[in-house]
């Protein structure tokens, strides 16, 4: 995910490109870059803000009516100034700004490379822009016809605008599954990953759709797709405030990122997994991949919410590969002089990449002789670099300070690390590892139909807005949901929340149940139903008010408690990332009741990089 920005007109190009990319800089802010026509192709780019951008400007002559911007967001290659975008092509007479993964650059860097191209970058951009400048020139054709024949030979996601020294008034764009906004101007166009860049200079966008190509030349638009059949643009006018769109529409950052998440979970799968073929590739672990498959033990650090991912991630372990597992908190481990024997293997879990227990806890494991996978969001963090290996979970940006989409992108990296050593092991049989495959990919399905009970969760978060306390319960698969249900509901709403295993209630937490007292059962149909079925009828026996998550289509649960969410059944190890849903917009919901800063609560920030 990265914001771009692009421009063809009248007016100088690098002011609105600028102030574009400041308004999509929520869209990824690791380096920023410019690239304009003056008097030859320019580009500058600079790791950090667009604001390091502005400073490397200051003084340079950037007068230009066309040029193109992107703000970053890290996937190929740690952040940089050279793996900035916009990215040149060897020939010099090309530069493109993209926005997505292309999964097959590999092969055709290979190609490239065979014809004797050189690479500055470690990105699969730079790899993109030499694939079409190769067709264009070969060809003799135009440029969007080689963006065309490359992009049919392009597998992943993108939205790219490509611009050429030898044609100063044509722009390229096209999309495949991420976004791309054209604005319509009076002789002159904009291209934009949303609307904000846009809206102040007109209100006329067209939406790209999927596998449709763009062509600006000399202030003409002409819009194709990639089989060469010409589209007529659907122009649309928006009325929106600036703000608003910024979040997608959305009130806060969390709400839309816990709507995200059937893409960002696709995303972390992305270039990945092939169930039809298969296919798991972890390709940011390889050399240390035999000492995992063999690992005698597996030790995962983290902290919060990676926590919790990380005891999903136990009983994924455990289940699949029949390796033993521990979770730390990072910052116990870091100080408790931790037992670490050769063949044990260290996970650390962090969406940052930057929190200080968990780096001070890979130190000391490291110190110990232990091999560290890091598993991050953000590209080229701390915990990345000081890693042996790692996978990334390519979630995009997360801006709200509660994790949602972080969580739920750490499951997926984890079951396909566990499946991909349970296969190696042998310790899966061949048609359960198909069918959990087959699963996985069905998963951002299924999170969309979850997100579907938004509207009787706002009912349920009225009635119980005011409560001074909640439980929340599950078992097995479902317990370290019940545990981050609870931490959600603290983080945002200050209201006091318990996560416990169903089972333990009775030692010691039922002792709090009354009429008052919310409990949230996570009650799909899994090997222990019957266990926690038995556990509601122990707490509607003390009157507590139960709300559960039940799998689509139980009969039996909500004839005996007070309110019912369904969710669709999937692999009792996948449930997580479903029955998540729910607790997330439950926790959302009653914040934004309460007036509660549901972007920043108190006390709070998003990545702890203090002990
Ligand atoms: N894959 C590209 C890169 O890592 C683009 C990432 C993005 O969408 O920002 O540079």
């Amino acid at each position: 995910m990265c914001g771009i920005v692009a421009y063809v007109g009248h007016q100088e190009a690098a002011p609105i490109i600028i102030k574009g990319l400041k308004r999509l800089e929520y869209r990824g802010y690791d380096s920023a870059g410019i690239s304009l026509l003056n008097g030859g192709l320019h580009v500058y780019k600079k790791k950090g803000k667009v604001a390091e951008l502005e400073a490397l400007l200051d003084g340079e002559s950037l007068s230009s009516k066309i040029g193109i911007g992107h703000t970053r967001w890290a996937t190929h290659g740690e952040p940089n100034d050279t793996n900035a975008h916009p990215h040149r092509s060897a020939s010099g007479n090309l530069t493109i700004i993209h926005n997505g993964i292309i999964e097959n650059y590999a092969a055709l860097k290979q190609e490239l490379l065979k014809k004797g191209y050189t690479f500055t970058s470690e990105t699969d951009t730079e790899v993109l822009i030499n694939f079409i400048d190769d067709i264009r020139q070969h060809q003799q054709c135009s440029l969007g016809e080689a963006v065309r024949q490359a992009l049919n030979a392009v597998v992943g996601a993108y939205a790219i605008v490509v611009m050429a020294e030898d044609n100063p008034g044509l722009l390229v764009a096209a999309r495949k599954g991420s976004p791309l906004v054209v604005g319509v101007g009076n002789g002159e166009y904009f291209f934009a990953s949303d609307a904000t860049p846009i809206i102040e200079y007109t209100n006329e966008v067209i939406y790209l759709n999927d596998f449709e190509i763009a062509v600006v030349n000399d202030g003409r638009l002409v819009i194709k797709d990639t089989s060469d059949i010409e589209k007529t643009p659907y122009i649309q006018t928006i009325n929106m405030e600036l703000e608003a769109i910024e979040k997608g529409g959305f009130e806060h950052f969390m709400l839309k990122e816990i709507y995200e998440q059937p893409r960002s979970i696709g995303d972390c799968m992305r270039g990945r997994l092939n169930a039809a073929e298969g296919r798991l590739v972890l390709g940011g672990i390889r050399e240390y991949s035999n000492k995992l498959t063999h690992a005698e033990r597996i030790l995962i650090v983290a902290c919060g919410t990676s926590w919790h991912a990380g005891l999903v991630s136990e009983y994924f372990i455990e289940e699949f590969c029949r390796i033993p597992v521990e979770v730390e908190y990072a910052s116990e481990f870091r100080y408790r002089n931790p037992v670490i024997n050769e063949g044990d293997v260290v996970f650390a879990i962090s969406q940052s990449g930057e929190t200080a227990d968990t780096l001070a806890a890979i130190e000391s494991a490291k110190a110990k002789g232990a091999i560290i996978f890091g598993l991050c969001n953000v590209v080229g963090s701390s915990i990345s670099r000081v890693s042996h290996e790692g996978a990334y979970t390519h979630a995009g940006p997360e801006i709200g300070v509660a994790s949602t989409k972080a969580f739920t992108a750490q499951l997926t990296v984890m079951f396909m690390i566990a499946l991909r050593i349970a296969h190696r092991k042998g310790t899966i049989a061949e048609s359960k590892y198909h069918q959990m495959l087959v699963e996985l990919e069905n998963i951002p399905g299924k999170v969309e139909e979850a997100l579907a009970v938004d509207n009787q969760i706002k009912e349920i978060a009225a009635r119980y807005k005011e409560a001074r306390n909640f439980l929340y319960l599950g078992r097995g698969y479902n317990f370290p949901v019940a545990l981050e249900g609870a931490l959600k509901l603290k983080e945002i709403s200050y209201i006091h929340a318990e996560g416990y295993p169903a089972a333990e209630m009775k030692h010691g937490p039922i002792a709090l149940i009354d009429e008052e007292m919310p409990v949230v059962f996570i009650a799909t149909q899994d090997s222990s139903y019957d266990k926690i079925v038995s556990n509601i009828q122990e707490v509607k026996a003390r009157k507590g008010k139960v709300i559960a998550i039940v799998t689509q289509g139980d009969t039996v649960i909500p004839a005996m408690v007070d309110h019912v969410i369904e969710v669709p059944a999937t692999e009792e190890a996948l449930m997580p990332l479903v029955t998540v849903i729910p607790l997330q917009l439950l926790s959302y919901h009653i914040a934004v009741m309460r007036n509660c800063n549901v972007d920043q609560p108190r006390n709070l920030a998003k990545s702890v990089t203090v002990e």
